[in-house]
């Protein structure tokens, strides 16, 4: 049995999964806020033990962290401050007294669907986040490839516009400022809108006829089209899967396909998007699959 863990900003959540990729059982708690790296470190062992004793036995331990890891197990752009800098795997590896595995959500999101999930049928699979932030996987041959300085996948900070919105990393109009669920809705405010306070509201809005919600919601495929070409002309990979909030926007898999046409090297798009199959338990399920990938 493997215990998978996805610490989230506000949640975490673990999960006991049998090798065939079924979750036999789970729990979510909430992050802790006050206590700080240390509240997070003690929730993590407690829910661990807690599971090993329902699984009856020793379990492989993986774990899907917020923001970038490096090869010592560090984190690093993570929006939970107190992980920032901190020995995190070491420090988990000595409370359960085993080896872990780290790794970015969003290459975790990437692996469990491409084992168990919208890319399972193909050889190669590019898993997208589009939600709080901009990130992504690739999986390889069902083997997450993280690359030399652990950043593959990271599209989310390719800039589009160099006079663009400013970003977190220190560049201007990054992808991330476009595509994820605030960058959308910043658009849609520079654009005039006032009255949709959500991504999802600016989706209807649009549907609803008006006028600037659709102006913003055409900005966003616009842009989607040409940061996806640019990922496809690179890997090629034989499906992309969408996953994060903004994922559920229907027109990205409608008309996002055509606007990836307009910019890719090909004079046809062939390049299957798929919606993700996992939704809340991709973190969880490609956390526990971390030591078969
Ligand atoms: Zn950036």
């Amino acid at each position: 049995m493997r215990i998978g863990i996805d610490l989230g900003g506000t949640k975490t959540e673990v999960a006991l999964v049998d090798s065939g990729g079924s979750v036999v059982a789970r729990e979510r708690r909430a992050t802790p806020r006050d206590g700080g790296y240390l509240a997070i470190l003690e929730l993590i062992v407690s829910l661990t033990h807690d599971l090993e004793r329902r699984a009856g036995g020793h379990c492989s331990v993986g774990v899907a962290a917020p923001g970038a890891v490096d090869s010592k197990g560090r984190i690093k752009n993570s929006n939970t401050q107190c992980l920032i800098g901190e020995p995190f795997q070491r420090d988990l590896e000595t409370r359960l007294s085993r080896p872990i595995r780290v790794e970015n959500d969003a290459n975790c999101f990437a692996l469990a669907e491409a084992l168990f999930g919208a890319g399972q049928d193909m050889s190669s699979v590019f898993g997208v986040i589009m939600g709080t932030g901009v990130g992504g996987g690739m999986v390889i041959g069902k083997t997450l490839h993280t690359g030399l300085q652990h950043i593959a996948g990271e599209w989310g900070h390719n800039s589009l516009d160099p006079d663009g919105p400013p970003c977190y990393c220190g560049q201007r109009g990054c992808i991330e400022t476009y595509l994820s669920g605030p960058g959308f809705l910043a658009d849609y405010q520079r654009l005039g809108g006032v009255s949709a306070k959500t991504p999802e509201a600016v989706v209807s809005q649009s549907d609803a006829g008006d006028p600037v919600a659709g102006q913003a919601l055409n900005n966003l495929l616009d842009r989607f089209g040409r940061a996806l070409a640019g990922v496809i002309n690179i890997l090629d990979p034989h499906v992309i899967v969408l996953g994060g909030g903004l994922s559920n926007i229907s027109q990205l898999y409608q008309v996002g396909p055509r606007h990836i046409e307009k910019y890719v090297f090909n004079p046809v798009l062939q390049t299957p998007l798929r919606h993700n199959f996992n939704g809340d338990s991709a973190g969880v399920l490609g956390a526990a699959r971390l030591w078969d990938a």
